[in-house]
């Protein structure tokens, strides 16, 4: 029964909608991006869902995307073969405001328009970027392994409503229709629209087709020659190509589909790995976090390609999880087609390429370090408090992530992490033999605290570490370049050959003149303390609290009491 019915947008589509319209339209091209792109998903989540059930091909496995416009209509249509959607997929992807993106989106909208049209950018807004040219969108459906009368049409003008009817669909996939608004007619122009695919979808492996132009319309022939299509875009999957061969521009636009990103990567590594173990690897470091790093399994992250077919997306078996902000593609010739997530768990050609792409990363960041160390800070702003897992998830690369963090110091004012241990290591002063943090809650109570006094006069640096991950840090890096990391707030504080005759001498006479002093305190304050001693770290406080060499930070201690331990 083929019943429609109109249905309200969640409150948010229209606002979302509104935004999208205002803050794209200097930029309006990238609808087609964006449908093609979608289009393009739909084909690979269908060439993946057919490795297990090749019915769903219906017979016809040559998957294209189609794009055609109709002049005296006004429309232009994205049409492909891909997996296609149900009645309610329909509702829960493009009706309702699903997906988390865009959710979390509007989450994060502030109502002042300048900064969220900064935000949108973060979020890929996909399918409604239609409305940036169109002021009506219908789009007409069907999943594969669907009978035909299993057709979906979805209508909307993106006011506030959309209509859904059940209707016949001969061929599986979906067609997208605009009805473009009366000033955006240069969408009608298939010479233009060449151009925008060309420069968007040039890196899919999948064909782009547009009509066959006819020069001979004119000349009336009888009958009508049958409607044939040519392919417009390049069609090679990117990564598959020459590195001379692939533009700077065509590895950003390629970042742009793979990362759903507005913005150009920040860096890139392209290989290509010969021999027993067959790949290509082309990763990107991204200029901004995105919404999701904090979650337990953001999206997007590196894709698992076999033989030019997408596998799976959330690939966290090709990079541990510290480098999860990393984006790209990975294409293996020799595993079989078929893998599963199992599979990937335990196999070594999976291992071997996850080894080679996280020395990979790191060897990306370390020269984006050494020769361009204003982009470097960029990144260790967004990134640096995920790489700060590193030392405890990887324990082989320890040294090598310690070379790529940055810290807040006392060797400068401010708080933003700019200093190196490298850098650290060659300002140590003669006879010093570690390296000196504090940990506290904020940058000012780390830069304030009086367990840093008597290295302020010596004019000892010290890190400071007010980062939530930095506890966790500490506690898996105990030393770099044979330097070991000493908390300023812990145990005896033994500046070895640092400290001079005269504090040594200091300390002992204090311990024997103030003897019952020292003893009367302790027996004042009892269990809560475990011993009262004489110290050489402070110069104008009275006292502090210190915590024994081996125990928990006090710092931590509040960290984990927060999270309820
Ligand atoms: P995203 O692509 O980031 O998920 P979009 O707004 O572009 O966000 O698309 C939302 C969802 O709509 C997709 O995740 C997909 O489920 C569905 N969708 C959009 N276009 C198509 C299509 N051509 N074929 C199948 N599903 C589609
Ligand atoms: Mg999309």
């Amino acid at each position: 029964e083929a019943h429609k019915e109109t249905l309200d947008f969640k409150a948010e589509v229209s606002q979302v909608l509104d935004l999208v319209i205002r803050s794209l339209y200097s930029n309006k091209e990238i609808f087609l991006r964006e449908l093609i792109s979608n289009a393009s998903d739909a084909a690979e989540k269908l060439r993946f869902e057919a490795l297990s059930d090749d019915g769903l091909y219906e017979g016809d496995s040559q998957l294209r995307i189609r794009v055609e416009v109709d002049r005296e209509a006004g429309t232009l249509t994205v049409s492909d073969n891909g997996i296609g959607l149900a009645r309610q997929e329909v509702i829960d992807t493009i009706g309702s405001i699903a997906s988390s993106g865009t959710r979390r989106f509007v989450e994060a909208l502030s109502g002042d328009q300048a900064k969220d049209s900064q935000l949108i950018g973060q979020f890929g807004v996909g399918f409604y970027s239609a409305f940036i040219v169109a002021d009506k969108v219908t789009l007409v459906s069907r999943r594969a392994g669907l009978g035909s009368e299993h057709g979906v049409r979805w209508e909307s003008d993106g006011r506030g409503t959309f209509s859904l009817e059940t209707v016949e669909k001969a061929g599986r996939g979906t067609d997208v229709i605009l009805h473009l608004k009366e000033d955006e007619t240069e969408f009608l122009d298939a010479w233009r629209l060449r151009g925008i695919i060309g420069k968007f979808s040039d890196h899919l492996a999948l064909p782009v087709e547009m009509r066959k132009e006819r020069f001979d319309e004119g000349e009336q022939q009888e009958p009508e020659p049958a409607v044939e299509y040519e392919q417009v875009n390049r069609g090679t999957a990117l990564w598959m190509r020459n590195k001379s061969d692939i533009t700077e521009e065509e590895y950003h636009d390629f970042y742009k589909h793979v990362a759903h990103d507005f913005e150009a990567p920040l860096a890139y590594a392209h290989n290509r790995v010969e021999g027993t173990n067959e790949y290509t690897t082309l990763l990107f470091v991204p200029k901004r976090a995105p919404w999701d790093l904090w979650e337990r399994d953001p999206k997007h992250g590196v894709k698992l390609y076999v033989r030019r077919v997408f596998i799976m997306d959330e690939a966290d078996k090709l990079l541990p999880h510290y480098l999860r902000f990393v984006k790209g593609v990975v294409d293996s010739d020799d595993l079989p087609l078929n893998v599963s997530r199992e599979i990937l768990q335990h196999n070594r050609k999976i291992d071997t390429i996850r080894q080679a792409n996280t020395k990979r990363v790191l060897g990306l960041l370390e020269s984006l370090a050494k020769d361009d160390p204003e982009t470097y800070h960029t990144f260790w702003d967004e990134f640096g408090r995920v790489l700060k897992e590193g030392p405890a998830e990887d324990f082989a690369n320890r040294e090598r992530i310690a070379g790529l963090l940055r810290f807040a110091t006392t060797h400068s004012d401010g708080d933003a992490q700019r200093e190196s241990l490298d850098g650290y290591l060659e300002r140590m002063k003669d006879g010093q033999d570690k390296v000196y943090y504090i940990t506290a809650d904020s940058p000012a109570a780390a830069r304030h605290s009086p367990h840093l006094e008597v290295f302020r006069k010596k004019g000892i640096e010290v890190l400071l570490l007010s980062d939530r991950v930095d506890e966790w840090l500490v506690s898996h890096l105990n030393d770099y370049k044979g330097k070991s990391l000493q908390s300023v707030a812990k145990g005896d504080l033994d500046l070895g050959d640092l400290a001079d005759e005269q504090e040594k001498e200091h300390k002992e006479k204090a311990a024997a003149e103030h003897g019952t002093l020292l003893e009367r305190l302790k027996n004042s304050l009892g269990e809560r303390v475990e011993a009262v001693k004489p110290s050489t770290r402070l110069v104008d406080s009275p006292a502090c609290l210190v915590v024994g060499e081996h125990e928990m930070s006090a710092h931590l201690a509040r960290v984990l009491k927060a999270v309820g331990q």
